[in-house]
């Protein structure tokens, strides 16, 4: 029984990144919660079977829009789309991201591959804030959010590009909680640490239930298989007039992953 299953009603959600892993266990569970939401993708096939599947669930309540965040035309189209479609922008979740090359070491690291990494996770989080910026300040209200990573708190377990990435977001997400908060809007990260999305499992090029197998074994928190809807519940709750007096936070849903702060070897 869910004590709260209407935390969400009323509010009104773009997920990007939506189609896939967190995004889509983020849709679904707004959905489920009472939100509305765009799901915003480049995956449109995905995209688009995930929206019709929520609509025969729970009605009108969930559209897709292609949407490349790096491109600041589709980034706007997005959040226009839902003060059209919806009414209004309540929660903003950046949370697309590509994991790049695996570039750990600095001789080996190709420059393109570097700058692709920080312009999809990076600078694509950035429109993202901005455009929803656009609709929150004269609304005044709304919650920014965006998907980080135990990379932004744990050194040397992920690629170089990545790793910047992801403590840029966090930065990103500090100064906007401050610029912000005068108008009411709440911004904070959310950082996973490993969960079996499509992002990790082709990274280790393993399926997903032996990438399963090893994230239990390597858990601190023994048997308890982390999920990507462990990382959509923060998201809710994030999202959610429950944290009303959160931001400014790095809410890292590792399990205590990152606390044993791993090194590289
Ligand atoms: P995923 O690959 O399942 O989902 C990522 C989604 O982002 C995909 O649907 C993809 O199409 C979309 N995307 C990629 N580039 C895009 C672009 N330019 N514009 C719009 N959408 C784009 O991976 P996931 O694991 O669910 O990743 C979601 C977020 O979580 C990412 O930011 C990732 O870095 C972060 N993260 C994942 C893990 C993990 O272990 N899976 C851990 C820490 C952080």
């Amino acid at each position: 029984m869910d004590a709260l299953p209407n935390r969400l009603e009323g509010k009104v959600a773009i997920v990007t990144g939506g189609a896939s892993g967190i995004g889509e266990s983020t849709v679904r569970l707004f959905t489920k919660y009472g939100a509305k939401v765009v799901i915003a993708d480049v995956q449109d096939d995905l995209g688009v079977a995930l929206c019709n599947d929520l609509v025969s669930e729970s009605g009108d309540n969930v559209i897709y829009v292609h949407c490349d965040v790096t491109q600041e035309s589709d980034v706007k189209n997005a959040v226009d789309t839902a003060v059209s479609k919806f009414g209004k922008l309540d929660i903003m979740f950046n949370n697309a991201g590509i994991p790049g090359n695996l570039d750990f070491k600095i001789l080996e690291s190709e420059n393109e591959n570097f700058k692709r990494v920080f312009e999809v996770n990076t600078f694509g989080s950035f429109l993202g804030a901005k455009h929803a910026a656009r609709v929150m300040i004269p609304a005044k209200r709304g919650v920014i959010l965006f998907t980080s990573s135990s990379a932004s708190v744990v050194s040397g377990e992920s690629p170089h590009s990545y790793t910047v990435s992801k403590h840029a977001v966090v930065g990103l997400m500090k100064n906007l909680s401050v610029e912000l908060g005068q108008y009411g809007i709440r911004v904070n990260c959310i950082s996973p640490g490993s969960v079996s999305t499509p992002l990790l499992t082709n990274a280790m090029g393993l399926e997903k239930a032996a990438v399963d197998d090893i994230l239990c074994a390597a858990s601190v928190l023994k048997e308890v298989v982390p999920t990507a809807e462990d990382i959509a519940e923060a998201a809710v709750y994030l999202g959610s007039d429950a944290s009303k007096f959160v931001s400014g936070i790095n809410l890292v849903v590792d399990g205590a992953y990152s606390t044993t702060n791993p090194t590289y070897t």
